[in-house]
């Protein structure tokens, strides 16, 4: 069995921000303001199972910040969703939405379930009750869900109905929508596509040739396969790629054409003709240039930080890396991208579908991507030019740029 830190996510999230709040010399009474959420909701949600059965699922909702914008932040369903969690995922909302600078504060929500043990018919009643206890405080100018681990276009359809039975025709209250109900081109690969825009950015900084680097990639769902996909077309090679069931691995590269389609065949990697299997913790450690968790939080911990050999790890998955391993690796002197940059792609493009949603108009893909781009880079460049004025981290510099921006939202509208 490997060892396991245990993973408190609201500490990690404190601990981040307190480190650029010392280093900007941020007062404690605004600190106070900036850490604590604006509103916390818990909704019981009774459900009429298919066999009749009555089943009660709890969901959360957690609004962190709202001084820049609506509240913006994915819905999760998951069986082991907790409310720190929930709470630390938020906050995170508020820094990412901040440091690449678009009109959004910060929020986050889930219901604890298992999703894949609902039927279709069952998950929409359990999301539709949840949309109508939420009901009065979400909606366009004031909290905007998108799709997270094991929601999508369709569970955000839903949210878009029922919430506009009530309120009128409302697209704008959720982002991640099906395209044929104003959703972005471009969303569904946004974060993806923008992690690999900052990769760029970073490799430039840290003399790596993209065009030549080994990469390794912890999960392979809406995040990791549209990465592995734009990174291996940049010429990179992907030697190792995994879902929960575990990875594949080729010192040489893997066809990320050929995995793709295996996995969407198939639903796992087990079997990929001409590859190694691989674990998930092994994979981690492997020699390569670049990593990219994109599965699950607090992967990367103070038992494994010190076998990490990558050079780079681009945290396209929220909170990877504990406290206690970012120390670890700053010191073995890894570049870590952070989460609030390097998967701000997602909320970009959610940004850009809520503004096509207002104005009620529609993209093309090429203006969407031409759009990211420029957000991601000019992010980058921002926070890596505080890196290098403060002597920080690229996390603490990001969190600088964060925090600075909503604490002067803050004090402008009045404490
Ligand atoms: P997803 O549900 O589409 O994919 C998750 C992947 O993780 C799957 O490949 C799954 O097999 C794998 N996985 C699950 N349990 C695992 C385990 N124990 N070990 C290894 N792999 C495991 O979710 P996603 O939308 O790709 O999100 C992945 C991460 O990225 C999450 O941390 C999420 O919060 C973050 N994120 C997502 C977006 C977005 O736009 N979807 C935006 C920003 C951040």
């Amino acid at each position: 069995m490997s060892e396991t830190e245990r993973i408190d996510c609201e500490k990690i999230t404190h601990f981040q921000f307190d480190q650029a709040a010392d280093a900007m010399g941020l007062d404690s009474e605004i600190r106070d303001l900036l850490k604590t959420p604006f509103r916390e909701v818990q909704v019981k949600i009774p459900i009429k199972m298919d066999d009749g059965r009555l089943k009660v699922f709890v969901g959360y909702r957690v609004q962190h910040n709202n001084a820049r914008g609506p509240m913006k932040g994915g819905i999760r369903y998951h069986p082991e969703i907790d409310p720190g969690e929930v709470r630390s995922l938020a906050a995170l909302m508020t820094w990412k939405t901040a440091v690449v600078n678009i009109p959004f504060g910060g929020a986050k929500g889930g219901v604890a379930c298992d999703p894949k043990g609902l039927s279709s018919d069952e998950l929409e009643r359990m999301t539709r009750t949840f949309v109508s206890m939420l009901d009065t405080i979400i909606g366009p100018y004031q909290d905007i869900p998108a799709p997270d681990v094991n929601t999508n276009a369709q569970v955000m359809a839903w949210i878009m109905d029922e919430y506009s039975r009530r309120h009128g025709y409302s697209p704008g209250v959720v982002t991640g929508k099906p395209i044929d109900l104003g959703g972005s081109k471009g969303r569904e690969e946004a974060t993806g596509r923008g992690c690999v825009f900052i990769l760029q950015e970073a490799a430039r900084d840290t003399n790596l040739d993209l065009g030549k680097a080994r990469v390794a990639i912890q999960g392979i769902g809406n995040v990791g396969s549209h990465t592995a996909r734009f990174v291996s077309e940049l010429g990179a090679r992907v030697v190792a790629i995994s879902d929960s069931r575990g990875g594949i691995y080729d010192p040489d590269g893997l066809p990320m054409d050929r995995v793709l389609t295996y996995k969407a065949e198939r639903r796992n990697l087990i079997g990929f003709p001409n590859a190694r299997p691989i674990t998930n913790e092994a994979l981690l450690e492997l020699d390569c240039d670049i990593l990219i968790p994109s599965a699950l939080g607090g992967v990367i911990h103070k038992f494994n930080a010190d076998r990490i050999r990558a050079k780079v790890i681009a945290e396209a998955a929220n909170s990877p890396t504990t406290t206690t391993a970012d120390e670890i690796l700053e010191k073995k002197g890894v570049v870590v991208i952070p989460d609030i940059l390097a998967n701000a792609g997602g909320v970009t493009v959610s940004y850009f579908e809520w503004t096509q949603n207002l104005q009620q108009r529609s993209w093309e893909e090429e203006e969407v991507n031409r759009e990211l781009r420029k957000i991601m880079v000019r992010s980058y460049q921002q926070v890596a030019s505080v890196a290098r004025e403060s002597k920080a981290t690229l996390r603490v510099a990001s969190y600088i740029v964060a925090i600075d921006k909503v604490a002067r939202a803050t004090r402008l509208r009045g404490i």
